[in-house]
């Protein structure tokens, strides 16, 4: 069984896949690269190989073995559809979401247009399911407001954005379509900074467009100082996947 996660906005993390690749500037200080690559060389560990990307079909199952509903964050030590990770494998992945239907699942990537074409295609048996949360990570305006679009495109019941770390003011931008909205900043060695006017921007988008708001964490190199408040109170609204259309969780 996995370790309960100690990600805010999740309860438990599902890794049938290991291993990735960065491919954009949110990528620089990588939480999952930095564990990986301590265990590398070290004989029977799970990330014995450090980062380098692998499947670990034994683990496909493992859902479906936990009795108790969870929160699930699907490859938090990868992106499920980096290039290296077969369409046939993802889509038994989807199958395993799709059975165990007692849980809610979180998948979350910054390969979003591979996403969007699958949701489209061989992974539209699973799209509907309001218990399968599809999202894509946003840092900046170059890389993360294309994968909005390319979300949106993807024909699925819940979409979720996850702006973290947010590396600048993103302005203005469209969250039609969109379920649930999470921001956050990055955290440990060289964290690069967060402003407050940036997530302001963002809460305010959000309020105006009923998309539930959830904000983690300030971060910085000392997180637990800098705690998760914003203007005096936290934010942890969540999806209410009852219903298809926006509504505040809490
Ligand atoms: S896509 Fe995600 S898991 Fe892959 S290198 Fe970037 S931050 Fe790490």
């Amino acid at each position: 069984m996995a370790e309960k996660s100690k990600i805010e906005w999740t309860d438990a993390t599902w890794n049938p896949v290991r291993g990735c690749t960065k491919i954009s500037p949110g990528c620089k200080h990588c939480y999952a690269e930095v564990f990986a690559e301590r265990f590398r060389g070290v004989p029977g560990h799970p990330y014995e190989r450090g980062f380098d990307l692998r499947l670990v079909p034994e683990k496909l199952e493992e859902p479906l073995r936990w009795k108790t509903p969870r929160l699930v964050f699907v490859n938090s030590m990868s992106d499920l559809f980096h290039s290296g990770v077969p369409d046939d494998y993802i889509v038994s992945i989807a199958e395993v979401m799709k059975a165990a239907n007692w849980h809610t699942f979180q998948v979350l990537t910054k390969r979003s247009e591979r996403m969007r074409d699958l949701l489209n295609s061989k992974l539209q048996f699973a799209a509907h399911s309001a218990h399968i949360w599809w999202g894509v990570s946003v840092e900046n305006r170059k890389y993360g407001l294309p994968r909005i679009e390319h979300l949106r495109r993807a024909n699925v019941a819940v979409r979720f954005l996850s702006i973290e770390p947010l590396l600048e003011n993103l302005g203005p931008f469209d969250l039609s379509g969109i379920h649930w909205v999470i921001v956050g900043g990055e955290s440990g060695h060289g964290a690069r900074p967060l402003q407050k006017e940036w997530v302001l921007s963002i809460r305010n988008q959000c309020w105006q467009a009923r998309v539930p708001f959830f904000f983690k964490q300030w971060g910085g190199v000392h997180k637990s100082r800098n705690g998760r408040k914003l203007g005096g109170r936290t934010y942890d609204q969540m999806p209410v996947t009852s219903s298809i259309a926006p509504q505040f969780g809490t």
